[in-house]
């Protein structure tokens, strides 16, 4: 890519790094870049680096929120004896877009991958073993149907069970490596309600 200008080159390499991101869309959005006006562009890197400076962890839930605390953690119409377990935050979003699901969340930011080297203290376990001293009746796991979620799944259970607190798994109408955020609702509310104790 020596033809371009180091500029753009850097550019187009920083896109590629994200995910989805080939290089010949690196490069169409790179160009598109240079071709928007210049406030437009300030407000892109302004919002990224916001985005990244200004985000946190609920402290309860760990999902990625603005505030010490997120809005259903905070909420006293959520029910917090049942929290649903789920990789990531955009899991939790995909669950709340039902508006079926009236419990808590609790968000490990990953799954065990021994093939990847991610164990169980790589993710939000301790801190979720931590909230079952609380009142909980009920923990959903909700984690993806890949190796990684099923692995996962069956260490929660081995973890909690013997705390006498009820472990259900999400029922498998999720397709095996299916992405939860890109299943439709229909069928993330019937893998809920046909959860099996596990
Ligand atoms: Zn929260």
């Amino acid at each position: 890519m020596d033809y371009f200008s180091d500029h753009i080159s850097k550019l187009i390499g920083e896109l590629s790094k994200l995910p989805g991101i080939g290089p010949k869309s690196a490069g169409r959005l790179a160009f598109h870049i240079i071709d928007m006006p210049e406030a437009e562009v300030e407000e892109l890197s302004k919002a990224l680096i916001d985005a990244k400076k200004n985000i946190r962890y609920c402290k309860s839930c760990y999902t990625i929120t603005d505030d010490e605390e997120c809005p259903i953690c905070k909420s006293s119409k959520r029910d917090h004896s049942v929290i649903m377990v789920v990789e990531n935050t955009r899991d939790l979003a995909a669950y709340e877009k039902t508006g079926k699901y009236n419990g808590v969340y609790h968000v490990l930011h990953g799954a065990i991958s021994p093939m990847l080297g991610i164990g169980p203290s790589d993710i939000k376990l301790k801190e979720l073993v931590e909230r079952l001293k609380g009142d909980i009746k009920e923990v959903i796991v909700a984690t993806n149907s890949s190796l990684e979620g099923e692995t996962t799944a069956m260490y929660i259970s081995k973890l909690i069970k013997p705390a006498g607190i009820k472990v259900s798994r999400i029922a498998s109408g999720v397709p095996v490596g299916g992405d939860l955020e890109c299943i439709d609702e229909v069928t993330l509310l019937r893998a809920l309600e046909g959860r099996v104790e596990i």
